[in-house]
């Protein structure tokens, strides 16, 4: 395992960069920088209802308001590029055909009203969520039947009834997972586009990244990716999951504490360099005592070790306690700029 470091940032274009996300970015630049490897940025724009027009470039403002350079990625490009998913649907496509062919993936015809029932069905009896695998063992009969009525089915993953998903993250520990409560999740839409479980394994492939390190939320969607990667026969990458950001009544982190796009404290007149030191302790620290803490003295003590587990605390009296330190510091020529 001496591959060079390779670790990605994927955000999704549904909307303007969230401190979280932003977080997750300079986590991601600090262990590149830290390990002397590549910084990826990739745009998960598959989720066509969700797309927000702006997005994207407010991504890439962000990241370089902060000065969190991408060796690879939009207008940088690259030799795994391209780097929006929309522009590897063929990708995705061949993947999911070669799951089917292999006996790990299957057709599903189900309508939305049928799921919905089958949903409702599930409430009423107390009974765990997810699809009932109606289709999992379809003849070729039926299956040219529902071809014949017009129908455009979706992919779905044969998941293992038994077993268990066993990985080490690099921040947690040891984590298992019941295979039996992971139910057979999309692949394929039936607009030909790739759900995130797919398009992020084929892609974090195909881009040989080393590490994923992401958001906490992203922990129960590490079984179904491990899946995958055993039926390709892809090795996985490391995981690592980020703690969680929240507020200082200790609510998930919204829009009541505040500001919480990226945009907002550019805009505000935060100082970058303020902005990179906080988040930078959000989750993550040099000794629990340093607060004040240079780029380069970050890029250098960096280190997964020293993430912890419990969640982060965002307090906005602090972020302007360090802006204000920043600010001071300032010669009166780059106060003025
Ligand atoms: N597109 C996902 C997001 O918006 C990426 C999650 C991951 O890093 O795997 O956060
Ligand atoms: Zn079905």
């Amino acid at each position: 395992m001496n591959n060079p470091v390779r670790v990605r940032y994927a955000p999704s274009p549904t909307g303007y960069p969230h401190v979280g996300n932003i977080r997750t970015a300079l986590f991601n630049w600090l262990f590149a920088r830290h390990c002397g490897g590549s910084f990826i940025l990739r745009i998960e724009d598959t989720d066509v209802t969700r797309k927000v027009e702006g997005a994207v470039a407010a991504i890439l403002d962000s990241l370089r308001w902060l000065g969190l350079d991408w060796d690879e990625g939009p207008q940088v490009e690259g030799k795994y590029g391209p780097y929006f998913q929309s522009q590897r649907l063929e990708l995705y496509r061949e993947a999911a055909e070669r799951l089917i062919s292999q006996g790990n993936a299957y057709y599903c015809y189900c309508s939305p009203q049928r799921l919905e029932e089958m949903r409702a069905e599930q409430v009423r009896h107390k009974q765990p969520p997810g699809y009932d695998r109606h289709c999992r063992n379809l003849s070729r009969e039926e299956q040219s039947q529902k071809e014949a009525e017009g129908i455009t089915p979706v992919v779905r993953f044969k998941t293992p009834l038994a077993g268990q998903i066993k990985f080490n993250d690099l921040i947690r520990g040891e984590v298992v997972f019941e295979n039996n409560t992971i139910d057979d999740f999309v692949l394929l839409k039936s607009d030909g586009y790739p759900t995130y479980h797919l398009a992020s394994v084929v892609d974090d492939h195909l881009m040989e990244i080393t590490h994923v390190l992401r958001a906490e939320e992203w922990l129960s969607s590490t079984p179904r990716h491990l899946l995958l990667y055993h039926a390709f026969g892809f090795e996985p990458p490391q995981f690592a999951h980020l703690p969680m950001l929240l507020g200082t009544d200790r609510a998930k982190l919204s829009k009541r504490h505040g500001a919480v796009s990226i945009t907002e404290y550019c805009e505000q007149g935060y100082l970058p360099q303020a902005m990179v030191n906080f988040l930078a302790l959000l989750g993550w620290s040099l000794d629990d005592r340093t607060e004040i803490l240079s780029r380069q003295e970050l890029i250098k003590n960096f280190s997964l070790e020293r993430v912890s587990r419990t969640a982060a605390i965002f307090n906005r009296d602090k972020l302007d306690w360090m802006n204000g330190v920043y600010i001071r510091s300032l010669t009166a020529d780059e106060f003025f700029e």
